[in-house]
Protein backbone atom coordinates (compact mmCIF):
# COMPACT_ATOMS: atom_id res chain seq x y z
CA UNK A 1 0.00 0.00 0.00
CA UNK A 2 2.16 3.02 -1.40
CA UNK A 3 0.99 6.39 -2.36
CA UNK A 4 1.69 10.43 -1.98
CA UNK A 5 -0.18 12.34 0.30
CA UNK A 6 -0.97 15.32 -1.60
CA UNK A 7 -1.97 13.28 -4.59
CA UNK A 8 -5.33 12.32 -3.90
CA UNK A 9 -8.31 15.63 -3.95
CA UNK A 10 -11.44 15.79 -2.16
CA UNK A 11 -14.71 13.89 -3.26
CA UNK A 12 -12.84 10.26 -3.70
CA UNK A 13 -12.61 7.85 -0.96
CA UNK A 14 -9.45 7.11 1.40
CA UNK A 15 -7.96 4.07 1.39
CA UNK A 16 -8.68 2.53 4.56
CA UNK A 17 -5.34 1.48 6.70
CA UNK A 18 -6.56 -2.17 7.73
CA UNK A 19 -5.10 -2.48 11.05
CA UNK A 20 -6.25 -6.21 11.25
CA UNK A 21 -4.32 -7.24 8.48
CA UNK A 22 -1.43 -5.01 9.04
CA UNK A 23 -1.23 -6.58 12.84
CA UNK A 24 -1.26 -9.82 10.67
CA UNK A 25 1.97 -9.12 8.83
CA UNK A 26 3.33 -8.01 12.25
CA UNK A 27 2.48 -10.93 14.17
CA UNK A 28 4.49 -13.27 10.95
CA UNK A 29 7.62 -11.06 11.66
CA UNK A 30 7.38 -11.58 15.65
CA UNK A 31 7.12 -15.32 15.30
CA UNK A 32 10.05 -14.96 13.30
CA UNK A 33 12.15 -13.44 15.44
CA UNK A 34 10.87 -15.30 18.34
CA UNK A 35 11.71 -18.74 15.98
CA UNK A 36 15.56 -17.33 16.21
CA UNK A 37 16.03 -16.93 20.37
CA UNK A 38 17.43 -19.21 22.03
CA UNK A 39 14.72 -19.53 24.48
CA UNK A 40 11.20 -18.40 25.08
CA UNK A 41 10.46 -14.36 26.18
CA UNK A 42 7.85 -14.35 29.19
CA UNK A 43 5.46 -11.11 29.37
CA UNK A 44 4.16 -10.37 32.40
CA UNK A 45 0.56 -9.07 32.70
CA UNK A 46 -0.09 -7.06 35.68
CA UNK A 47 -4.20 -6.13 35.47
CA UNK A 48 -6.93 -4.63 38.29
CA UNK A 49 -10.22 -6.04 39.24
CA UNK A 50 -12.39 -4.33 36.18
CA UNK A 51 -14.26 -6.00 33.58
CA UNK A 52 -12.23 -4.33 30.99
CA UNK A 53 -9.15 -5.31 32.16
CA UNK A 54 -10.16 -8.78 32.92
CA UNK A 55 -10.97 -9.02 28.66
CA UNK A 56 -7.53 -7.24 28.20
CA UNK A 57 -5.74 -9.54 29.71
CA UNK A 58 -7.35 -12.33 28.25
CA UNK A 59 -6.35 -11.30 25.59
CA UNK A 60 -3.10 -10.22 25.64
CA UNK A 61 -2.54 -13.79 27.24
CA UNK A 62 -4.20 -15.24 23.51
CA UNK A 63 -2.64 -13.25 21.56
CA UNK A 64 1.01 -13.88 23.54
CA UNK A 65 0.30 -17.73 23.29
CA UNK A 66 -0.74 -17.81 19.38
CA UNK A 67 2.67 -15.98 18.91
CA UNK A 68 5.25 -18.53 20.86
CA UNK A 69 4.81 -15.99 24.09
CA UNK A 70 4.81 -17.30 27.92
CA UNK A 71 2.97 -14.80 30.32
CA UNK A 72 2.98 -14.48 34.00
CA UNK A 73 -0.39 -13.29 35.32
CA UNK A 74 -1.61 -11.10 38.29
CA UNK A 75 -4.72 -9.64 39.20
CA UNK A 76 -5.04 -7.37 41.93
CA UNK A 77 -7.99 -5.92 43.25
CA UNK A 78 -8.84 -2.06 43.01
CA UNK A 79 -8.48 -1.94 46.90
CA UNK A 80 -4.38 -2.73 45.96
CA UNK A 81 -2.14 -0.08 47.73
CA UNK A 82 0.98 1.62 46.19
CA UNK A 83 3.01 -0.63 47.98
CA UNK A 84 1.23 -3.93 46.70
CA UNK A 85 1.90 -2.15 43.62
CA UNK A 86 5.53 -2.21 43.72
CA UNK A 87 6.25 -5.21 45.47
CA UNK A 88 5.39 -7.36 42.96
CA UNK A 89 7.13 -4.99 40.14
CA UNK A 90 9.77 -5.63 41.94
CA UNK A 91 9.92 -9.36 42.38
CA UNK A 92 8.99 -9.41 38.60
CA UNK A 93 12.20 -6.76 38.05
CA UNK A 94 14.04 -9.69 39.71
CA UNK A 95 12.84 -12.72 37.78
CA UNK A 96 15.57 -13.10 35.00
CA UNK A 97 12.77 -15.58 33.30
CA UNK A 98 10.54 -12.29 33.00
CA UNK A 99 11.32 -10.19 30.16
CA UNK A 100 9.09 -7.97 29.55
CA UNK A 101 6.07 -6.01 32.11
CA UNK A 102 2.69 -4.50 31.15
CA UNK A 103 0.45 -2.83 33.69
CA UNK A 104 -2.88 -1.97 32.92
CA UNK A 105 -4.81 1.13 33.72
CA UNK A 106 -6.84 2.82 35.07
CA UNK A 107 -4.83 1.78 38.28
CA UNK A 108 -6.52 1.53 41.92
CA UNK A 109 -7.15 5.09 43.53
CA UNK A 110 -3.77 6.47 45.58
CA UNK A 111 -1.79 4.30 43.18
CA UNK A 112 0.38 6.72 41.07
CA UNK A 113 0.84 5.41 37.97
CA UNK A 114 3.53 7.74 37.54
CA UNK A 115 5.48 5.62 40.70
CA UNK A 116 4.42 2.39 39.01
CA UNK A 117 6.30 3.57 35.56
CA UNK A 118 9.50 4.42 37.79
CA UNK A 119 9.56 1.54 39.54
CA UNK A 120 9.99 -0.96 36.41
CA UNK A 121 13.35 -2.30 35.71
CA UNK A 122 13.77 0.05 32.18
CA UNK A 123 14.99 -3.16 30.32
CA UNK A 124 11.68 -4.89 31.38
CA UNK A 125 9.91 -1.37 30.45
CA UNK A 126 7.89 -2.97 27.11
CA UNK A 127 5.53 0.37 27.19
CA UNK A 128 8.20 2.57 27.20
CA UNK A 129 7.50 4.90 29.92
CA UNK A 130 9.68 4.47 32.18
CA UNK A 131 11.88 7.62 33.27
CA UNK A 132 15.14 6.61 31.68
CA UNK A 133 13.12 4.78 28.46
CA UNK A 134 11.14 8.89 28.02
CA UNK A 135 14.67 10.12 28.26
CA UNK A 136 16.06 7.77 25.62
CA UNK A 137 13.02 8.66 23.29
CA UNK A 138 13.48 12.10 23.59
CA UNK A 139 17.49 12.24 22.64
CA UNK A 140 15.94 9.69 19.43
CA UNK A 141 17.94 6.95 21.05
CA UNK A 142 15.01 4.66 22.41
CA UNK A 143 15.44 1.10 22.54
CA UNK A 144 11.91 0.29 23.18
CA UNK A 145 9.49 2.48 22.27
CA UNK A 146 5.67 3.57 23.17
CA UNK A 147 3.34 0.25 22.05
CA UNK A 148 0.79 2.51 20.88
CA UNK A 149 2.68 5.48 19.31
CA UNK A 150 5.19 2.81 17.62
CA UNK A 151 1.66 1.80 16.24
CA UNK A 152 1.18 4.90 14.82
CA UNK A 153 4.09 5.56 12.95
CA UNK A 154 3.82 1.75 11.62
CA UNK A 155 -0.11 2.60 10.23
CA UNK A 156 1.51 5.68 8.74
CA UNK A 157 5.29 3.64 7.34
CA UNK A 158 2.20 1.32 5.18
CA UNK A 159 1.24 4.57 3.19
CA UNK A 160 4.44 4.64 1.41
CA UNK A 161 4.45 8.60 2.84
CA UNK A 162 7.98 10.06 2.91
CA UNK A 163 7.40 12.65 6.18
CA UNK A 164 10.01 14.87 5.55
CA UNK A 165 8.93 18.26 5.22
CA UNK A 166 4.87 17.40 5.78
CA UNK A 167 3.36 19.56 8.17
CA UNK A 168 1.87 16.21 10.96
CA UNK A 169 -0.79 17.55 13.48
CA UNK A 170 -1.01 16.00 16.95
CA UNK A 171 -4.03 16.28 18.73
CA UNK A 172 -3.29 15.31 22.05
CA UNK A 173 -0.07 15.28 24.51
CA UNK A 174 -0.49 12.75 26.83
CA UNK A 175 2.59 10.83 28.12
CA UNK A 176 1.91 7.87 26.09
CA UNK A 177 -0.09 8.76 22.67
CA UNK A 178 0.54 12.02 21.89
CA UNK A 179 3.95 13.26 23.52
CA UNK A 180 5.66 9.99 21.96
CA UNK A 181 4.41 10.45 18.54
CA UNK A 182 4.93 13.87 18.53
CA UNK A 183 8.82 12.39 19.24
CA UNK A 184 9.01 9.88 17.02
CA UNK A 185 7.31 12.31 13.96
CA UNK A 186 9.74 14.94 14.66
CA UNK A 187 12.57 12.48 14.05
CA UNK A 188 11.43 11.64 11.08
CA UNK A 189 11.58 15.29 10.12
CA UNK A 190 7.97 15.95 10.12
CA UNK A 191 7.49 19.92 10.74
CA UNK A 192 5.20 18.75 14.00
CA UNK A 193 2.28 20.38 15.78
CA UNK A 194 1.17 19.37 19.38
CA UNK A 195 -2.25 20.67 20.00
CA UNK A 196 -4.59 19.69 23.18
CA UNK A 197 -7.08 21.59 25.10
CA UNK A 198 -5.83 25.42 25.18
CA UNK A 199 -5.79 25.05 21.33
CA UNK A 200 -9.24 23.70 21.41
CA UNK A 201 -10.39 26.48 24.03
CA UNK A 202 -8.78 29.07 21.79
CA UNK A 203 -10.94 27.94 19.19
CA UNK A 204 -7.62 27.27 16.96
CA UNK A 205 -7.78 23.47 16.73
CA UNK A 206 -9.89 23.40 13.02
CA UNK A 207 -6.89 25.86 11.96
CA UNK A 208 -4.31 23.39 12.36
CA UNK A 209 -6.08 20.20 11.35
CA UNK A 210 -7.05 21.79 7.70
CA UNK A 211 -3.11 22.16 7.21
CA UNK A 212 -2.39 18.33 8.37
CA UNK A 213 -0.41 16.13 5.74
CA UNK A 214 -0.57 13.69 8.64
CA UNK A 215 -3.32 13.91 11.46
CA UNK A 216 -3.19 11.55 14.71
CA UNK A 217 -5.55 12.43 16.99
CA UNK A 218 -5.58 10.81 20.55
CA UNK A 219 -7.66 13.05 22.61
CA UNK A 220 -10.39 10.16 23.53
CA UNK A 221 -12.98 12.48 22.59
CA UNK A 222 -15.74 11.64 20.05
CA UNK A 223 -16.03 13.62 16.82
CA UNK A 224 -13.82 15.95 17.92
CA UNK A 225 -12.51 15.99 14.39
CA UNK A 226 -14.81 16.94 11.68
CA UNK A 227 -14.77 15.62 8.60
CA UNK A 228 -14.62 18.85 6.52
CA UNK A 229 -11.45 19.91 8.25
CA UNK A 230 -9.35 16.98 6.95
CA UNK A 231 -6.82 18.15 4.20
CA UNK A 232 -7.36 16.62 0.65
CA UNK A 233 -5.01 13.27 0.99
CA UNK A 234 -4.05 13.53 3.57
CA UNK A 235 -3.13 10.79 6.54
CA UNK A 236 -5.14 10.69 9.41
CA UNK A 237 -4.78 8.32 11.72
CA UNK A 238 -7.18 7.88 14.48
CA UNK A 239 -6.64 6.54 17.91
CA UNK A 240 -9.12 7.21 19.92
CA UNK A 241 -11.17 4.92 21.16
CA UNK A 242 -14.89 5.64 22.80
CA UNK A 243 -17.90 4.08 23.62
CA UNK A 244 -21.23 6.16 22.46
CA UNK A 245 -24.71 4.69 22.49
CA UNK A 246 -22.83 1.09 22.42
CA UNK A 247 -21.10 1.88 19.57
CA UNK A 248 -17.23 1.81 19.51
CA UNK A 249 -15.91 5.27 17.61
CA UNK A 250 -13.21 7.19 17.46
CA UNK A 251 -12.23 10.75 17.73
CA UNK A 252 -12.62 11.63 14.10
CA UNK A 253 -15.68 11.90 11.82
CA UNK A 254 -15.17 9.16 9.50
CA UNK A 255 -17.80 8.91 7.29
CA UNK A 256 -17.18 13.02 6.38
CA UNK A 257 -13.31 12.54 6.94
CA UNK A 258 -12.69 9.36 4.34
CA UNK A 259 -14.34 11.49 1.34
CA UNK A 260 -11.54 13.92 1.61
CA UNK A 261 -8.29 11.83 3.09
CA UNK A 262 -6.06 10.24 1.02
CA UNK A 263 -5.53 7.39 4.12
CA UNK A 264 -7.71 6.76 7.29
CA UNK A 265 -7.80 4.14 10.29
CA UNK A 266 -10.80 3.02 11.11
CA UNK A 267 -12.38 2.86 14.37
CA UNK A 268 -12.74 -0.25 15.80
CA UNK A 269 -10.02 -2.12 13.47
CA UNK A 270 -7.18 0.66 12.75
CA UNK A 271 -4.48 1.63 15.93
CA UNK A 272 -5.91 -1.10 18.42
CA UNK A 273 -4.85 -4.65 16.50
CA UNK A 274 -1.25 -2.71 15.80
CA UNK A 275 -0.94 -1.61 19.24
CA UNK A 276 -1.62 -5.08 21.11
CA UNK A 277 1.03 -6.58 18.29
CA UNK A 278 3.90 -3.77 19.42
CA UNK A 279 3.36 -5.24 22.87
CA UNK A 280 4.58 -8.07 21.67
CA UNK A 281 7.13 -7.15 19.57
CA UNK A 282 8.30 -5.08 22.47
CA UNK A 283 8.29 -8.24 24.87
CA UNK A 284 10.51 -9.63 22.08
CA UNK A 285 12.83 -6.58 21.55
CA UNK A 286 12.96 -6.64 25.68
CA UNK A 287 14.24 -10.25 25.76
CA UNK A 288 17.13 -9.15 23.39
CA UNK A 289 18.08 -6.51 24.86
CA UNK A 290 18.10 -8.63 28.13
CA UNK A 291 20.50 -11.37 26.38
CA UNK A 292 23.29 -8.31 25.27
CA UNK A 293 23.47 -6.39 28.28
CA UNK A 294 22.40 -9.07 31.10
P1 LIG B 1 -5.44 11.09 27.85
O1 LIG B 1 -4.31 10.76 28.74
O2 LIG B 1 -6.79 11.37 28.42
O3 LIG B 1 -5.00 12.32 26.94
C1 LIG B 1 -5.91 12.94 26.07
C2 LIG B 1 -5.23 14.14 25.46
O4 LIG B 1 -6.14 14.80 24.61
C3 LIG B 1 -4.75 15.15 26.49
O5 LIG B 1 -3.47 15.59 26.13
C4 LIG B 1 -5.78 16.27 26.38
O6 LIG B 1 -5.23 17.55 26.60
C5 LIG B 1 -6.19 16.18 24.94
N1 LIG B 1 -7.53 16.69 24.74
C6 LIG B 1 -8.63 16.41 25.46
N2 LIG B 1 -9.70 17.11 24.98
C7 LIG B 1 -9.24 17.83 23.95
C8 LIG B 1 -9.84 18.73 23.06
N3 LIG B 1 -11.14 19.06 23.16
N4 LIG B 1 -9.08 19.30 22.11
C9 LIG B 1 -7.77 19.01 22.00
N5 LIG B 1 -7.13 18.15 22.82
C10 LIG B 1 -7.86 17.56 23.77
O7 LIG B 1 -5.68 9.90 26.81
P2 LIG B 1 -4.62 8.95 26.04
O8 LIG B 1 -4.21 7.86 26.95
O9 LIG B 1 -3.60 9.75 25.34
O10 LIG B 1 -5.62 8.29 24.97
C11 LIG B 1 -6.29 9.10 24.03
C12 LIG B 1 -7.35 8.27 23.33
O11 LIG B 1 -6.72 7.18 22.67
C13 LIG B 1 -8.35 7.61 24.28
O12 LIG B 1 -9.59 7.53 23.62
C14 LIG B 1 -7.80 6.21 24.51
O13 LIG B 1 -8.79 5.28 24.83
C15 LIG B 1 -7.22 5.95 23.14
N6 LIG B 1 -6.12 4.98 23.11
C16 LIG B 1 -6.16 4.05 22.13
C17 LIG B 1 -5.13 3.15 22.00
C18 LIG B 1 -5.18 2.16 20.89
O14 LIG B 1 -4.40 1.24 20.85
N7 LIG B 1 -6.07 2.33 19.91
C19 LIG B 1 -4.05 3.16 22.87
C20 LIG B 1 -4.02 4.16 23.86
C21 LIG B 1 -5.06 5.07 23.96
P3 LIG B 1 -5.07 18.16 28.09
O15 LIG B 1 -4.11 17.23 28.81
O16 LIG B 1 -4.50 19.50 27.83
O17 LIG B 1 -6.43 18.13 28.70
Amino acid sequence: MRGDVSAKSAGTRAVILDGKAIAGRLAQEISRDIAALRSTPMLAILSFATPASEVYRKAQREQAQALGIQTREHACPMSATQADVERIIQGWNADAAIHGMFVHQPMPPGVDPQRISAAIDPRKDIEGIHPQNSARRFFAKARIGSCTALAVMRLIEETGAALEGKDAVVVGHSEIVGRPVSMLLLDKLATTTVCHVGTDKAGRLEEHVRRADILVVAAGRPQLIKGAWIKPGAIVIDVGINVVGGRVVGDVEFEAAKTRAGFITPVPGGVGPVTVMMVMKNTVEAFKLQQVVG
